[in-house]
């Protein structure tokens, strides 16, 4: 492999959203892709799991007609014609808001991107954590990972994008030669975990899409949404409810077991639809998810807190404060494809300028053995 193939080398941090969406990009564009990814499967917060002959989303999710850059994602991934609309009702009344659903779920896009970065020759790293990222001498990076059995090894690089929170990301970049200023507006950026669970039920409770919980009240959960109620039951053998709570982790319901929480959630939704059973659940699922909100984001632009160093986060994505702080794809998409465009543009430049190409002969994208170097 010559020094100009190894010079387009990218290690990215998170195969949710914003990692694939730059994977796929940039494995088009010709860049040797590495996507690490802590879980073990892909999708970050889009994460799914089948339920009776269907794909479904462990927490809930919609397109709406105005996710321009997600709606020009999806069809540039050739999945548009699965999307249907439809109408929804939130609180009760009808919506002037039509909402998307795949058919199959977002698993769909979820697997073309995965697909495409693999056929571009890129890999995708499961059950992977990166620990940390360090500068090389010769302006590259060097990232640290651990498997779950303890095993280390390092993916050099060119250029790295990191996906997961900021809070994360200082964890694992305290190495690098970030302004102490940045560094703090970082951990700054704050966020709300969310624990959201969904069930199976033999029955339609309720046509209405989204309710959304008064506030103060002793409900554990802040908003319902009745899944089935807006995209039909398809082959989930039964109508899905998601009840999403927001909490912080020092909330003693954070490390409550799954079924402590199950319990606490179906006993309240019991008490808003007082005809549900036990019996009437046939299978539920809780999901905790730490970094799911943004509460406070920066002002300043930190999407690129070292040469060639990417933060793609959905908390560096600032968001109209008219919309619904957790509709952020359309946003993790446009960023992703902005930093896109910026490493691309960068690479054209090189080449065009004839900038000397560093020494870069420890730039391999193979996986180096950590453990014995
Ligand atoms: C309950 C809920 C409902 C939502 N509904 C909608 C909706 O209807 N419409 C909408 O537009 N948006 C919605 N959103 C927001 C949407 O889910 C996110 O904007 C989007 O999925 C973010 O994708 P991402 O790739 O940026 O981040 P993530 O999905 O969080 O992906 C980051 C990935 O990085 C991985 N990672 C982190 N640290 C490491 C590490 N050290 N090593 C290896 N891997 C690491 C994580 O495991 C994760 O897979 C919702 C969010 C929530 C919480």
């Amino acid at each position: 492999m010559d020094d100009n193939e190894n010079r387009k080398s990218v290690c990215i941090i998170g195969a949710g959203l914003s990692g694939l969406t730059c994977g796929m990009r940039l494995a088009r564009a010709g860049f040797t892709v590495t996507v690490v990814e802590e879980l073990a499967s892909p999708g970050g917060l889009l994460a799914y799991t089948r339920i009776g002959r269907e794909y479904l989303e462990l927490t809930p999710h919609h397109l709406r007609k105005n996710d321009k850059a997600l709606l020009a994602l999806i069809k540039e991934m050739g999945v548009e014609d699965k999307i249907s609309w439809f109408d929804s009702t939130w609180q009760g009344r009808a919506s002037h808001r039509k909402v998307g659903y795949f058919e199959g779920g977002f698993s769909c896009l979820i697997s073309s991107l995965s697909q495409e970065i693999t056929d571009h020759g890129g890999r995708i790293c499961f059950s992977t954590t990166v620990a940390e990222i360090s500068r090389l001498g010769n302006g590259g990076y060097r990232t640290a990972c651990v498997l779950p059995n303890s095993t280390r090894f390092v993916i050099d690089s060119t250029y790295v994008i990191f996906t997961g929170s900021c809070r994360t990301f200082i964890n694992v970049s305290h190495g690098l030669p970030i302004a102490m200023d940045d560094r703090d507006t970082m951990m700054n950026v704050t966020y709300s975990a969310k624990i959201s669970a969904f069930m199976v039920l033999k029955h339609e409770n309720s046509q209405m899409f989204y309710q959304q919980m008064t506030a103060g009240t002793d409900i554990p959960f802040d908003r319902i949404i009745n899944h089935t109620s807006c995209f039909g039951q398809r082959g989930y053998g039964g109508s899905v409810v998601y009840l999403v709570g927001s909490c912080q982790v020092t909330d003693p319901i954070w490390i409550e077991s799954d079924a402590d929480i199950m319990l606490k959630f179906f006993a309240a939704y019991r008490k808003l639809y007082r005809s549900i059973r036990k019996t009437d659940v046939k299978s539920w699922r809780v999901t905790k998810i730490r970094y799911a909100q943004t509460e406070h984001y920066p002002e300043i632009d930190l999407t690129n807190p070292c040469e060639n160093l990417y933060v793609c986060s959905a908390g560096l994505a600032k968001f109209n404060s008219a919309e619904t702080p957790e509709n952020r794809m359309e946003l993790t998409v446009s960023l992703a494809s902005r930093i896109c465009s910026m490493i691309t543009a960068k690479e054209e430049m090189v080449k065009n300028e004839s900038v000397p190409v560093t020494e870069v002969t420890s730039l391999t994208p193979e996986l180096t053995d950590y453990s014995r170097s």
